[in-house]
């Protein structure tokens, strides 16, 4: 019998600790622990490596089991060994990510008393009608809480409380709320395919049949009825009583494809994401570990949910950047789905009508499968795209909508149908100066200017959410009445809008707009019953929306996200504009879709006007394979960051210094970052890029490990980064 195991603990150490089994108590792999750590007690799951047999046994501090909490299983645990070897993260920092949730609220919180018969009449004890009803309503052997039982026994809550006092009711933990319901593969809420939408989802049910490994790529455009596909597969899922989950880039923002979920299943799935109450958290935790959430539809984080059976993963909207993890352990949730999935020997669908070059090239390779949709559902026809050369019909002066759009917009209303102005900038104005002596508000804690919220009279950064009020007069002459919004954002633009159409409803969406996921709902349900005739937003609007009676969309400055120019701005402005144009015409009605640009000629404004994205990404591709870009080559940021400037430049020249190098190997920078302050810290980039053949992490490992990094600076490692800032 062993005398001791390792535990991995939540915390960011190096690997696992040895800790000693107190007599008669055995463990497994997986089981969750209590352990003693420097004087506190923290919670800690078995670990699979082998403790040491060196260390004296006496010197090992002992463990306590912790009951009624499901076991690790293995493949989450290899998962989490992985992701943690590949992103240069503690193990600990990982499990953390995959416990946190049950632990937060280990307290009996989440958990309520319920009642069930005890074991026989207490002696003495008289039966009454009202007794006998409350019995009979526990018959089914399902244990109440003291309010539902008097209610369905329909008897006073004396009667209860006698019972119980007498032992003739015994008291039982019960989790708080009801249980998942599982959905219903066969309810009458599934759409009759058409042929193309069959045979894919007959593919992806057979991968899901099939129980191994496999990665398959459903692209089609926007309407074509992605999601109604692989809800089949879901389905399929669900018939071999599997677990399934759904990663969604902004759960928040996903109220209709819940509805959807509930009309095709009957019920709605579990859900995911970092706004659930600790309660919540920790009972879908465990309907998740215990298999009795069938369906799981997250945010990133759901991916280290502990599924005892997972049949298949679906990422929707695999391009989005929000899959990206940018703080604590970075990780892109897409490409660690794919990690999970091979792991878990289960199928993975990756879906979007405008996928990322790095899943393109592996559908070309042949590593993933394929399955295109290649017309909208219902023969909808996609929507006219059509530039606005802003060099030949600017707007007035210091307007920002020209007159095309103007007149596009007018026609759409005069019709009866909705017209939509997307421009991906919260607030009034991205820039405030004072006209009398050019002084400029920034944030005094990033290198960013402040944002002027005008509704709110607030200027504030967007990067660490400081705001001030906006001052009456110029801090820096102490002119008054000088200060001048520069560009706009949207709420600018609604100001516009309403100028021009006074008559019109409308309804502004941007994050600082609309509160939460029922806010969201709220505004989709308003458009869908055209309580609104305008729509004015930022990328929330581009999400997976349908808005049937939507006709226009008019993008108010296409050239935004060009202007950054890193690796993949041009793909990423493609994918966003491509989404936000893909709501225009979803029904019968045609749609049409206006680009104000000062760059037609532009190759991503082109393969929107031509409707060729599949040309733009090979000439992307093109671009990015000879010198080794991502695809093709692989790429690792260094981010430097400290308070102190001398002491963070130190490091980062340091780590300049000791930069590895050899055939395929290259590193950029030290430089500082875009970004180069930010939450008051000053930030110094260097990148490392290397021939695809070649692994970056261990490269990371020496080159790290041969620089001393004192207390109060600190090195991120980015792996794939998808952020230049
Ligand atoms: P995508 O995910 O490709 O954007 P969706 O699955 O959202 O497309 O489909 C677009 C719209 O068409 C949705 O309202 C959907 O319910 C509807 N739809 C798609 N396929 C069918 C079908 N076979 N029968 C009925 N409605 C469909
Ligand atoms: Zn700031």
């Amino acid at each position: 019998m062993p005398d001791r195991v390792s535990v991995l603990l939540p915390v960011p150490l190096a690997g696992p600790l040895d800790y000693r089994l107190p007599p008669g108590v055995r463990t497994q792999p997986g089981d969750v622990v209590m352990v003693p750590l420097h004087g506190r007690t923290l919670h800690g799951v078995v670990w699979d490596a082998p403790p040491d047999p060196g260390l004296a046994l006496a010197r090992l501090k002992p463990l306590a089991p912790v009951h009624g909490l499901p076991r690790l299983a293995a493949p989450l645990r290899r998962f989490i060994d992985w992701v943690a070897a590949y992103t240069l993260s503690a193990p600990g920092e990982v499990l953390a990510m995959a416990i946190r949730a049950p632990l937060l609220a280990a307290s009996p919180q989440g958990q309520t008393t319920g009642w069930l018969p005890g074991d026989a009449r207490p002696e003495g004890a008289a039966m009454t009608p009202a007794r006998g009803r409350l019995l009979e309503v526990l018959a089914d052997g399902r244990p109440r809480g003291l309010a539902d039982l008097i209610r369905e026994a329909g008897v006073g809550q004396g009667v209860a409380r006698a019972m119980a006092d007498r032992g003739w009711l015994r008291p039982v933990a019960m989790e708080r709320a009801q249980a998942f319901a599982t959905p219903d593969p066969d309810h009458a809420g599934a759409a009759t395919l058409s042929p193309q939408q069959a045979e894919a989802a007959e593919i992806l049910a057979e991968n899901v049949r099939a129980r191994t490994f496999s990665v398959t790529l459903l692209d089609g455009v926007t309407g074509s009825g992605k999601t109604e596909t692989y809800l089949e597969a879901v389905a399929e899922a669900l018939r071999l009583g599997r677990q399934s989950l759904i990663l969604l880039p902004e759960i928040a923002l996903s109220a209709q494809w819940l509805e959807r979920f509930a009309r095709r299943f009957g019920v709605a799935p579990a859900v995911w994401h970092s706004d659930l109450t600790p309660a919540t958290r920790r009972r879908t935790w465990r309907a998740v570990a215990r298999g009795e959430a069938a369906v799981v539809v997250g945010a990133r984080s759901a991916l280290f949910l502990p599924f005892p059976d997972l049949g298949l993963i679906v990422v929707d909207e695999e391009h989005e950047s929000a899959f990206k993890q940018e703080e604590g352990v970075i990780y892109h949730a897409r490409d660690m789905a794919v990690v999970r999935a091979r792991l878990e020997s289960s199928p993975i669908v990756l879906v979007s009508a405008t996928p990322s070059l790095e899943t393109m090239v592996n559908t070309e390779s042949g590593r993933y499968g394929h399955l295109t949709l290649a017309s909208r559902h219902g023969g909808a026809a996609l929507p006219q795209v059509a530039a606005i050369d802003l060099r030949v019909t600017p707007p007035e002066r210091g307007r920002f909508l020209a007159p095309p759009l103007i007149e596009a917009i007018t026609e759409t209303l005069a019709r009866g149908e909705q017209a939509m102005l997307f421009l991906n900038r919260r607030g009034y104005a991205p820039l405030t100066l004072c006209r009398h002596c050019g002084h400029r508000f920034a944030c005094r804690d990033c290198t960013a200017w402040l944002v002027e919220h005008r509704q709110r009279r607030l200027l504030q950064c967007h990067h660490c959410g400081h705001s001030e009020p906006v001052p009456e007069t110029c801090p820096a002459c102490d002119a008054a009445d000088t200060l001048a919004p520069v560009g706009p954002g949207v709420e600018r633009i609604t100001e516009e809008a309403t100028l021009l159409f006074p008559d019109a409803r409308r309804l502004v969406m941007a994050s600082d707009t609309i509160a939460g996921p029922e806010g969201a709902a709220r505004a989709a349900q308003q458009i869908t019953d055209r309580a609104v005739d305008l729509i004015i937003g930022t990328q929330i609007v581009a999400k997976g929306w349908h808005f049937p009676h939507l006709t226009l969309v008019g993008v108010v400055d296409a050239d935004l996200g060009l202007a950054g120019g890193d690796l993949r701005a041009g793909e990423r402005t493609l994918q966003l504009l491509h989404q936000v144009a893909g709501r225009a015409g979803r029904a019968e009605a045609p749609g049409r879709v206006l680009l104000q640009t000062f760059s037609p000629e532009h190759p991503v404004m082109k393969a929107l006007i031509g409707g060729d994205i599949a040309a733009f990404m090979a000439a992307e591709a093109e671009g990015r394979r000879p010198g080794h870009w991502p695809p093709f080559g692989r790429l690792a940021a260094l981010i430097i960051f400290g308070e102190d400037m001398a002491e963070t430049d130190r490091v980062a020249a340091a780590l300049g210094r000791a930069a590895p190098h050899g055939p395929g190997i290259e590193v950029l920078g030290p430089a500082p970052a875009p970004l180069a302050m930010l939450r008051g810290r000053h930030r110094r980039r260097l990148l490392l890029k290397t021939r695809r053949d070649i692994m970056v992490q261990p490269i990371l490992r020496a080159w790290l490990a041969s620089v001393p990094v004192p207390r109060g600076v600190r090195v991120d490692v980015d792996i794939d980064p998808v952020s230049f800032m």
